[in-house]
């Protein structure tokens, strides 16, 4: 059938050897395949976390981005989640890639990536990685100090440079500018520099931090950015490459600014300040966008500790009024899968059943007190050896985890359910997906 043809092409396209990418027929959901991966780890005596990646997810988020900005090429950041099935797939839907090391550049290029689609931004990167990135043809970078500039033009001296400039980030989950950009105020005397060490500077880049929620916050970012065009080509600097960064949204169940409303500030503020011209390249580097609700992590209840409220702390007993608080260790947190949890408070939804709740705290499963998942939930009661589903957990958790204490990072089982690329789907397939068009051509199939 067309729908199998087109699964089974994906998996040519995304899972050479390695990756292991279940396509899902028909009659199958992503429920199904939880399930089924639950009762095979508990049938080997298993208990480990695992992710299921919902690839399809990620393209339909790709449709809503070239529908909603087309003017901005997409190079997904891979620092937010470099599961190479996620890379295979924005590869073959052709996006660019937002590298911040050598080891991210590396991995893309060993994935197929062209050197021509990734941009090197880390405004303060180690000069060995400076000359990895020479050495392999990334020639894009940006730089936001008189010191990298300095270390560029001995390490990469052709390469195409982007300055990035500090904005307001106060609406931001995940504040970034004080860390990095060079201030308004600074950007004549920074350009300056480049022009003595006889550098080429094509552009500008900001970051409105991660987890952004004003799009007026872009609106104010793209304003400075024209203003720091200007300084720059009236310092004969031929530019051509605005870089809007990340911010955007990936999931929908609790931001309140939806993906929608972002681009329609972000579109008009374009249109006003960059107007289409001949030669100017519009990129942006999102993360979340693209990989926060491809991803549910499935963890295990694996210890329990019940206690009466009498003999619970003083600090505890104030909070609750169940007779008894519920203590769970789940087999993933906050240094595994949910380090995110750090910068970004748990979102829990209300739980829709008659069941009695009790006070709880969930710790994740390590011998260290700050390895606390969330300390006060009012839940139904849990058991050990129970599975629990977190949804929207593709950004910042597996990219940040470690095998602190010996507990392995959470094993990742991509899957593919497009099974309805009918109508105006199919259309958006044929027009963003030519390498997958060409693959099944190659193939001799036909969608
Ligand atoms: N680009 C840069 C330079 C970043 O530092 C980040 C995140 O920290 C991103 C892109 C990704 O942005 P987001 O997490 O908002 O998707």
């Amino acid at each position: 059938t067309k729908e199998a043809t087109i699964n089974e092409s994906m998996v040519r396209v995304f899972s050479p050897e390695n990756d292991d990418i279940e396509i899902l027929d028909s009659g199958r959901s992503i429920t199904d395949v939880i399930d089924t991966k639950m009762k095979e780890l508990d049938s080997r005596g298993k208990d480990e976390p695992f992710y299921v990646l919902k690839l399809d997810d990620i393209l339909e988020k790709h449709i809503r981005w070239i529908t909603r900005l087309p003017r901005v090429k997409p190079f997904y950041a891979v620092k937010c989640n470099n599961t190479p099935a996620v890379i295979r797939m924005l590869n073959a839907l052709d996006t660019g890639f937002d590298c911040a090391s050598k080891a991210e550049i590396e991995l893309a290029l060993s994935l197929g990536v062209t050197p021509d689609k990734i941009i090197y931004a880390h405004p303060t990167k180690p000069r060995s990685h400076i000359r990895y990135a020479r050495t392999h043809r990334v020639n894009v970078m940006t730089f936001d100090n008189e010191e990298e500039l300095l270390k560029i033009s001995l390490t990469h001296p052709q390469a195409k440079l982007v300055m990035r400039i500090a904005v307001d980030d106060s609406k931001s989950l995940l504040r970034l500018n004080a860390k990095f950009g060079v201030r308004l105020s600074s950007v004549s005397k920074l350009l300056e520099c480049a022009r003595r060490l006889n550098l080429e500077v094509i552009g500008v880049s900001f970051h409105v931090g991660s987890g952004c929620t004003g799009s007026m916050a872009f609106k104010q970012a793209i304003t400075d950015a024209r203003y720091a065009f200007d300084i720059a080509n009236s310092a004969g600097f031929q530019m051509r490459l605005l870089d809007i960064g990340g911010g955007f949204p990936g999931r929908e169940d609790f931001t309140e600014v939806k993906f929608e409303e972002f681009s329609e500030v972000i579109n008009k503020a374009l249109d006003e300040l960059f107007p289409p011209a001949n030669g100017l390249e519009i990129i942006a580097e999102p993360g979340r966008f693209y990989v926060d609700s491809a991803f549910t992590l499935a963890v295990n209840v694996i210890a329990k500790r019940v206690e009466d409220t009498d003999e619970c702390s003083g600090k505890y007993r104030k909070d609750y009024s169940s007779e008894k608080m519920m203590m769970y260790y789940f087999n993933d947190g906050v240094y595994g899968s949910l380090s995110c949890l750090i910068n970004d408070p748990a979102h829990t939804k209300a739980v829709d059943n008659s069941e009695p709740r009790y006070y709880s705290a969930i710790w994740g499963p390590t011998c260290d007190s700050f390895d606390k998942v969330t300390k006060s939930y009012w839940i139904p009661e849990l058991h050990v050896g129970d599975w629990l589903l977190i949804d929207n957990m593709g950004a910042y958790s597996l990219s940040t985890s470690t095998d602190f204490n010996g507990f392995e990072r959470a094993h990742i089982y991509p899957v593919v359910t497009i099974t309805q690329l009918t109508g105006q789907n199919l259309q958006s397939f044929r027009l963003i997906a030519p390498s997958i068009i060409l693959l099944l051509h190659h193939c001799n199939r036909e969608i």
